[in-house]
């Protein structure tokens, strides 16, 4: 299938303008001045005209281009003209939302959400459930590397019946890993795949007992891996969890305790717990 070559660039460059905003969520303003270095060389490559509609969007946020999903705006969940919808498979020039006025793609091979909604009876979720339950738990990964970790973890996801297709989740939070680790503080990782169609913003969470070698450039091992599957619009929401998750568990009291469970249900509910302050 045919991609605008524009596009693939302003995917690019979206995703590593994401990747900055999280190393400071994280705040270990960790490789910040090479990923300002990309971020500056992959913008200038750009025609001016689509540069100068780019620095425009890029004041109000990060998000520059959003995929389009059953014929939605994902952006801002406007349903677009057919016409506009062709217009973006085939033109070689960008097409915007007439509404909220992002750049429009059309994914092809993204991995699909397909969580099912919950039902009206159930309670309504607070903190962390809103995003996780029991069953996405991995008291003891058997995984002995980062890739069989998050290997892992989307197999759980998909068993669990969040997603479609476990293969391709891991190829995406791997090329996502490739640019720059999301290590931190050596002990958490928070690998994830963004742009996913449908359904919400899904955790998994794995526990390593003997410890994993998810960056090469850490000294020490990796325990605790927080896997996460993002649909565009939930981006602002990720990064508030993984803001309040990287603040519970800076805390190495409170790793503790999440690193003791051996049961899932145990560990969902110290999870439950020590993230009830920080994730709301
Ligand atoms: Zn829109």
């Amino acid at each position: 299938m045919w991609m605008n070559p524009i596009v693939n660039h302003l995917i690019q460059l979206q995703e590593l303008t994401q990747i900055r905003v999280e190393q400071k969520a994280h705040r270990h303003g960790h490789r910040l001045d090479e990923l300002d270095a990309s971020i500056a060389g992959l913008t200038q490559q750009l025609p001016s005209d689509v540069r100068s509609t780019v620095a425009r969007m890029q004041k109000r946020d990060t998000l520059i281009i959003v995929p389009i999903s059953n014929g939605i705006c994902t952006g801002c969940g406007m349903k677009l003209p057919t016409s506009l919808v062709q217009a973006v498979r085939v033109s070689e020039h960008i097409q915007v939302c007439p509404i909220c006025t992002h750049i429009l793609y059309y994914p092809e091979g993204t991995p699909r959400h397909i969580g099912k909604l919950p039902r009206r009876t159930e309670p309504r979720k607070d903190g962390i459930a809103r995003f996780s339950s029991q069953a996405l738990m991995i008291p003891r990964l058997k995984a002995a590397t980062r890739d069989e970790a998050i290997r892992e973890l989307a197999n759980k996801l998909r068993d669990e019946g969040y997603v479609d297709d476990a293969e391709k989740l891991m190829d995406a939070a791997l090329k996502r890993e490739a640019i720059v680790s999301t290590v931190v503080d050596t002990v958490m990782a928070f690998p994830h795949v963004r742009g996913v169609e449908g359904g919400g913003l899904t955790l998994g969470l794995g526990i390593s007992p003997k410890g994993i070698r998810f960056d090469e450039r850490e000294k020490n091992l990796t325990r605790i891996v927080f896997f996460m599957v993002i649909p565009t619009a939930a981006s602002a929401f990720y990064l508030k969890l993984v803001a309040g998750l990287a603040e519970t568990f800076m805390d190495s009291e409170a790793r503790k305790l999440l690193m003791a469970e051996e049961l899932p249900e145990k560990l969902w509910k110290v999870l439950v717990k020590l993230t009830k302050k920080k994730v709301v």
